[in-house]
């Protein structure tokens, strides 16, 4: 048997893409799959991004460039982040990634030691804890409740640190659940770090644009938490660019120096036209962004009156990103042909089987008793995967 590294033992595969693998593998089968367990917009990039990612590789940007990204490009991010969040950032405190996965993984692998705390408030997104594991940190869960839409209070979070808290990481909005952390919230979660200096903060902004409450606030943004948060964002939600690789962080100087430092000895910089697009991304217009999460704001309001018309969904209207995130523990202990559903993960199966509709168990996000449905698709798919799954739950008795 080939003997593997210990630290392999330590992380499990993201169930969204384990999910997504086999919703392909029975696709190659021929068989009609609606795939609501992908978390990628449907569109297509907008024109003008793809024109300028046309046009760098004509102007001959096909080189290695530094490893934290073009010096135009990281000028680009900090004039979004001014522009967008009204932060100051400098291009030295920015690194430019394949992606928001790898910005988080620079991140935790530049912060986190054996031993120490992390607090997650959960349902979180997969990758956070499994990047903690790696780094031999204690993943420390906060479990938010749905009656406060899935958002970590200030006495849960004040509770949760000890010496030992070195990292708390959260996305908002935030995948799974929608939930969009307000300003008076994000304030009042700021004062209780204010009293923990030594605490780090990962933000994860991916769904920025994906906001149907307001404008986005970061926690950045509160005194002086700026100096330890480490802003994490990309392209691939909001500019629909899931393929391109591109996402950044912006951090204090130090840890946006360390993780150039790993980046430097693992990928080094992402694809150079990538970039070049990027900056047309950041600088461009924004309305073409604007009129998908317009579309994705449609889509919204259909699922979730779909999905509130079935019986023993629990359902809450998501304030962000496009998912789903419905309560399915009125199934659990019901049957279908001498089998009985168990926990999510065999409701995922018995849709995924019988009904041909592919969604995500919420035991992947640490909230067992729900599903994931992601809202990233035509109104058509949306349509035929509600029926299937209308259809799939009423046969269980
Ligand atoms: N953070 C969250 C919360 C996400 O949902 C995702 C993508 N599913 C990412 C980060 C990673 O995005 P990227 O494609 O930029 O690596």
């Amino acid at each position: 048997m080939t003997q593997l590294a210990e630290r392999l033992s330590r992380i499990s595969e993201p169930e969204t893409i384990k999910m997504a693998k086999l919703s392909r593998e029975l696709k190659a089968q021929g068989i009609d799959i609606v795939d609501l367990s992908i978390g990628e917009p449907d569109f297509e990039t907008p024109v003008h991004i793809r024109d300028a990612a046309k046009k760098a590789i004509d102007e001959g940007f096909t080189h290695y460039t530094p490893v934290a990204g073009y010096a135009d490009l990281r000028q680009a991010v900090a004039h979004k982040l001014k522009r967008d969040n009204g932060l100051e950032y400098t291009p030295e405190q920015i690194v430019v990634s394949t992606g928001a996965k790898q910005s988080i993984a620079n991140a935790v692998l530049s912060i986190v030691n054996p031993g120490d705390e992390v607090i997650i408030p959960t349902p979180y997104w997969v990758t956070y804890s499994e990047l903690v594991k790696l780094c031999q940190g204690v993943v420390k869960f906060v479990p938010c409740s749905i009656e406060n839409k899935y958002k970590i209070t200030p006495e849960q979070l004040e509770a949760a640190i000890t010496p030992a808290t070195r990292l708390f990481m959260f996305s908002s909005p935030c995948n799974p659940t929608g939930a969009v952390y307000s300003k008076a919230e994000l304030a009042a979660l700021a004062e209780v770090f204010a009293r923990h200096p030594e605490v780090f903060i990962i933000a994860d902004e991916i769904y920025e644009y994906i906001n149907y409450v307001g404008k986005h606030e970061s926690i950045a943004q509160f005194g002086d938490l700026k100096d330890r948060t480490i802003i994490i964002n990309g392209l691939s939600k909001g500019f629909a660019m899931t393929g391109w690789r591109l996402g950044y962080l912006a951090a204090p100087p130090a840890i946006a120096k360390a993780a150039d430092k790993i980046q430097s000895q693992f990928t080094s910089a992402t694809c150079s036209i990538t970039q070049r697009a990027a900056i047309t991304a950041l600088t461009g217009e924004l309305t073409s962004a604007m009129a998908m999460v317009a579309k994705f704001k449609e889509r919204r309001a259909f699922i979730y009156k779909a999905l509130s018309d079935i019986p023993g969904l629990k359902v809450i209207e998501p304030e962000g990103a496009f998912y789903m995130f419905p309560d399915v523990t009125a199934f659990f202990g019901t049957s279908y042909d001498g089998t009985t559903v168990k926990n999510a993960d065999d409701l995922c199966m018995y849709l995924l089987h019988k009904f041909h509709i592919s969604v995500v168990t919420g035991a992947a996000f640490q909230q067992p008793g729900c599903i994931r449905i992601s809202y990233a698709n035509s109104m058509e798919k949306l349509a035929e995967g509600v029926k299937r799954m209308a259809e799939g739950l009423g046969k269980l008795k």
